[in-house]
């Protein structure tokens, strides 16, 4: 008996110093939060009857703003349905309504016959947002009221969402509805009836309903504002805030208090008849929703709650009804971390706070192509919070750029650095050179999106990664290992299906590689029909075109007319033309590219900086006839340089790796076609790659150049430089050295440009509400340092590279941090 009662003694006791600690807690939360811009507000807590915390954070107004306090009146925006539906109770009560009235019994001009009250209360109508209807039919200059609303919908009838009953969906407009029922079954206006029946009963001093119509508003009325980089900029109520019952209460915490204390009492209606405002309501077919009248439920009999989100007002009301506990938290700063968290911590939840960062003294490129600025950049977790001139908040992470260039990170949107990623998972061949987003699946070779996703969660990786759908994938999974032909119509509707349904997942759209022998047998049809289905699906095409070389023309041909008649982006990958008698006809080249822009056709291309391509040395016969000697000869001369063109990978004679073609024929003692002729057959099981040396510079810049070109690497880990090198070399050797173009628009190459030519939202660019993708480098020492000969030698110049908010690369090293996302088309 002795230790049960003990047990009884402490209980008590117990609970109070947990709710101590968690008020403890929230405080320390919510002065974090106000210091570093995140709430600016006031907060109440309860317990029966008594409060256990109170306080007030901030300003009361953007500019000349007095500290607000706990008698400070907030827009409760959609916490005021409650009072409304409480004014509709009273009439109910009074005897001078019931919910099951139809609404036109009161508003004769309400153009829905089968709608009622209690419809209305519950969110179950079917009415259009009103929000919507106005702005389409009103003119904007005059103030929106509840009678002007009403008389819209009685002259437009706009068509309702659904059945009244059938379904449930929270809308604005039943209640600026409830608001005219008031009027017209009173007589008195509601903010009228309020005053009387509600704040006058309760004492509720500073709690009223205030619209734009009227002219003054009581002195302890607040005002909305938010922060734009760093500076609070006024939010406050617009046109439509003339209208009343979906929102418009103004009131404080102690008034809501007030109120909600009132509500379990019999003060100002019976507590049966509240009792229906926090029973779930049913639809026609007896299933209970989430939502009373003016409340949302939670969990019946435990939990009821509402926010309110309008202009600069973030608000929440949560009761907690077995314990009489209540958290009443108003927010002016239009933030809602709070809400979340302080949340969480009474309900003995986790929660994390936002962390942020501040990057301070450094010249800002945007990406968008504008100048250079010195500014300070501010993160908060994986998104930019500001830029601008700000000050560090208490205790912040602060990391001085030290006047060198900010710029969003890289995209890479031709990219094999996904090979071996897995084990690789720092993939320094890509942040050494800033790239923070890879675009993979290139030349019709890809993972499906869901074997790739998967990848990237069993093995998370520090860049992100984003992949199209590659269309000898799809032949070699429908035509049963059989590739060198067309596909036929029952091949191409299988391969259709598995391209819809990839980029349903995620891909950005279709990749084809039609000069390699998987995709070169394929017909311009079979293409153009996935391409439509590409299209169809939301994505886009992406291209090693069928020639680089002999074709480029035809080939160019046909990208152009797949954008023509699938009318999807296209795009044309790692441009060049590499064919010596060709060279220098860049210019002509693009000029057919514009002429199908000007016909309204989406073609757009990628390039990486070198004069030397990788591949395997079958592409260098055009008409796949590897032992054609007059072909070899034609390869020789036309399409590379024998003499400065090296086998970089030989697995069945690594005797012939980092020897050029001349000199394998040396040691053979045969001609530069001869040994041609023997790499491939030698090769032909275990394959080999080679580095081909067959463009100019002149093209290369001229390619480099066009306004719709951006800069990719093509590269890999290691084998071709420009695995480790193809953006820092652009930044040295083409914009410093050789200042083909300014540094702006080269980082508008790499980066908003790149985002836009592939789909990608909120990278590219370094403004709030992105992700924190970024790289700090030096444009006076930046450069590639890999060559053929060491192919993974680090770029210099590259400090510090960020992916989504976190340091991955810093002083030539890895950090070991792996936030790397898939990026799914229209993230
Ligand atoms: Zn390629």
């Amino acid at each position: 008996m002795r230790k049960l009662f003990i047990v009884l003694a402490i209980l008590p006791l117990f609970a109070l110093a947990q709710i101590k600690d968690k008020i403890q807690k929230i405080d320390s939360v919510l002065n974090y939060l106000y210091q570093h811009q995140l709430f600016n507000g006031t907060v109440l807590i309860g317990e029966k009857g008594k409060v256990l915390y109170k306080k007030a954070f901030g300003m009361s107004a953007a500019v000349n703003g007095k500290p607000l306090s706990t008698t400070s009146s907030f827009n409760l925006a959609s916490v005021s349905k409650q009072f409304t539906a409480m004014m509709i109770m009273i009439l109910k009560e009074q005897g001078k309504l019931q919910y099951d009235d139809a609404v036109q019994k009161y508003l004769a001009s309400f153009p829905y016959e089968s709608i009622t009250i209690r419809q209305l209360l519950t969110h179950t109508s079917g009415l259009p947002e009103y929000f919507d209807v106005a702005e389409r039919y009103m003119n904007l200059l005059d103030t929106l009221t509840n009678a002007n609303m009403l008389a819209l919908l009685a002259d437009k009838k706009p068509s309702l969402v659904f059945k009244p009953g059938e379904k449930w969906e929270y809308c604005n407009t039943n209640y600026t509805t409830l608001a005219s029922i008031i009027e017209a079954v009173s007589g008195m206006t509601p903010d009228k009836f309020f005053e009387q029946h509600i704040a006058k009963p309760l004492k509720l001093n500073n709690t009223f309903i205030y619209s734009i119509k009227m002219k003054t508003s009581p002195s302890s009325r607040i005002f909305g504002f938010h922060y734009e980089n760093g500076e609070p900029v006024a939010e406050d109520l617009v046109w439509m805030d003339g209208i009343m019952g979906d929102g418009a209460v103004y009131s404080t915490v102690e008034d809501l208090y007030k109120w909600e204390q009132a509500l379990y009492t019999g003060k100002l209606i019976k507590k049966t008849t509240f009792n229906d405002a926090l029973t779930p309501a049913a639809l026609n077919n007896g299933k209970a929703t989430q939502y009373g009248f003016g409340w949302f439920i939670d969990e019946p009999g435990v939990k009821v709650s509402h926010t309110g989100s309008w202009v600069g007002f973030r608000n929440l009301i949560v009761r907690y009804l077995q314990k009489n506990q209540t958290l009443i938290l108003l927010d002016n700063s239009r933030n809602t971390r709070a809400r979340a968290i302080v949340t969480n911590i009474l309900e003995d939840k986790s929660y994390v706070l936002p962390e942020t960062q501040l990057i301070t003294n450094v010249q800002l490129i945007d990406g968008t192509g504008m100048a250079a600025k010195k500014s300070s950049i501010r993160l908060i977790d994986n998104r930019i919070y500001a830029t601008g001139e700000l000050s560090p908040f208490p205790n912040e992470t602060v990391i001085d750029g030290k006047g060198m260039t900010l710029a969003p990170g890289f995209i890479d949107s031709h990219s094999h650095h996904d090979w071996g990623l897995e084990k690789n998972t720092d993939a320094v061949a890509a942040t050494n050179q800033g790239i923070t987003t890879i675009v993979v699946g290139q030349d019709g070779e890809s993972k499906p999106v869901d074997t790739l996703k998967k990848m990237i969660t069993d093995h998370p990786v520090s860049i992100n990664v984003a992949s199209y759908t590659g269309h000898a994938s799809l032949r070699e999974k429908t035509m049963r290992g059989m590739l060198l032909r067309a596909a036929d119509s029952s091949e191409v509707n299988e391969m259709k299906k598995l391209l819809i349904d990839d980029i349903q997942k995620g891909s950005l759209g279709l990749s084809t590689g039609l000069e390699y022998e998987e995709g070169f047998y394929s017909t311009r049809d079979e293409v153009i029909e996935l391409a439509k289905a590409a299209a169809g699906a939301g994505g886009r095409y992406i291209s090693h075109i069928r020639s680089e070389d002999i074709n480029l023309e035809t080939s160019l041909d046909e990208i152009i007319n797949i954008g023509r008649e699938a009318k999807l982006p296209v795009q044309i990958s790692h441009f060049k033309i590499a064919m010596r008698s060709k060279w220098g006809n860049a210019n002509r080249i693009l000029a057919r590219l514009e002429a199908a822009r000007a016909e309204g056709i989406d073609i757009t291309a990628d390039c990486y900086p070198y004069t030397m391509w990788s591949s395997t040395p079958r592409v260098l016969f055009p008409k796949k006839d590897f032992s054609n000697p007059v072909s070899a000869s034609y390869a020789t001369e036309e399409l590379f340089d024998p003499s400065a063109s090296v086998m970089t990978h030989f697995p069945a004679n690594t005797k012939y790796e980092g020897k050029t073609v001349t000199e394998i024929a040396a040691m053979n003692n045969e001609t530069a076609p001869a040994a041609l002729m023997r790499l491939i057959k030698e090769g032909e099981e275990k394959g080999g790659s080679i580095a081909g040396a067959s463009m100019s510079d002149e093209d290369v810049i001229s390619f480099l150049k066009w306004n719709y070109t951006n800069v990719c690497s093509d590269g890999a880990d290691g084998g071709h430089p420009r695995g480790y090198g193809a953006f820092t070399r652009i930044l040295g050797r083409y914009v410093r050295e050789k200042k083909i173009m300014p540094l702006e628009t080269a980082i508008y190459k790499m980066t908003g440009l790149t985002a836009e030519h592939l789909g990608i939202h909120n990278r590219g660019l370094i403004m709030p509400g992105y992700y924190a993708d970024l790289v700090l480098f030096d444009p006076v020492t930046v450069s590639d340092n890999s060559t053929f000969t060491d192919s993974k030698a680090l770029s210099s110049g590259i400090a510090m590279v960020w992916v989504n908010g976190k340091i991955v690369y810093r002083d030539q090293k890895p950090t070991h941090e792996h936030p790397g996302v898939f990026i799914r088309r229209n993230d």
